[in-house]
């Protein structure tokens, strides 16, 4: 499929699960907006890699996605969006009783409030090109719980009901609103919780893996970041145009259970 003539922002992509959207992205003909909140030098090659290797435009853009000006302003620099991908998210696993109030705060600002604050900014520039599509990559945390992820599960839960609210304010209009829920996928973010849960549980790193992580993943192995951005391709098609307001899971069955 082309997405050529369309402009996409993928929020918190220069890494994991953001980055593999990018790349689906531009393969499709999208023109990519990057983002994170480092403006490094590698931030912006990675972009002209990404722009050389598919033929589009990639641009990459920092804003911090705690702030909310920073959110609005990334969408205002990006000059347009036809699709919205929020995708930054932070995590911290404590005991509710022990949860830092500062974490608490940064996963419902990076994780949750950006989400509101990119898409008040994209839809009225969705609605002046007449197209549009927001697909927000909330998690299986989104639908379920699991003990010491009280903020996590709290924001991804949030996200999943603001998709559905914005799909009905945009259910009479050629625009879609749907969250994606991984289960677990191997990603910087994943890979730092392993040290600690092998330390936590005495296990190494394979039985970590196999007997904890994908504990509730029934098919055993890790969603890939390649599978998530064919997902969000497989959201801006035209196949999928009636799909709005819903969950797609991409978690090997986690929810089935
Ligand atoms: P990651 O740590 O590899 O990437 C997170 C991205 O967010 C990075 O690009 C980082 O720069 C960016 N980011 C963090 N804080 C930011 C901020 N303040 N401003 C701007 N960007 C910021 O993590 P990931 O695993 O790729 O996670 C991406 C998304 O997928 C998150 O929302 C996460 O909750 C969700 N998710 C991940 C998994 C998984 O198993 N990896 C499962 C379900 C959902």
């Amino acid at each position: 499929m082309t997405l050529s003539g369309k402009t996409a922002i993928v929020t918190g992509s220069n890494s994991g699960i953001g980055l593999g959207i990018a790349r689906e992205l531009a393969r499709a003909g999208a023109s990519v907006v990057i983002n994170s909140f480092t403006d490094r030098d590698e931030d912006h090659a990675l972009a002209a890699e990404i722009a050389k290797e598919h033929g589009v435009e990639v641009r990459y853009i920092k804003a911090d996605m705690s702030k909310a000006d920073e959110c609005r302003a990334l969408i205002e620099k990006a000059g347009a969006c036809d699709i919205l991908v929020n995708n930054a998210g932070i995590q911290h696993v404590s005991p509710i009783d022990e949860f830092p109030a500062e974490k608490w705060d940064a996963i419902i600002a990076i994780n949750m409030n950006s989400a509101f604050h990119t898409t008040a900014a994209a839809l009225p520039m969705m609605r002046k090109a007449g197209w549009g599509r927001v697909v927000n990559i909330a998690s299986a945390h989104g639908l379920t719980a699991s003990p010491f992820k009280s903020a996590y599960v709290a924001a991804k839960h949030g996200v999943v009901g603001m998709t559905k609210v914005v799909a009905l304010e945009t259910a009479r209009e050629p625009i879609t609103a749907n969250a994606i829920c991984p289960g677990y996928v191997l990603t910087p973010l994943v890979e730092a919780q392993i040290p600690d849960t092998m330390e936590k549980y005495g296990m190494g790193r394979e039985e970590v893996i196999e007997k904890v992580m994908l504990e509730r993943q029934p098919s055993k192995e890790f969603a890939t970041t390649e599978q998530l951005g064919g997902t969000v391709v497989f959201l801006c098609s035209d196949a999928a145009a009636q799909i709005t307001g819903t969950t797609l899971s991409v978690d090997g069955g986690w929810t089935a259970l």
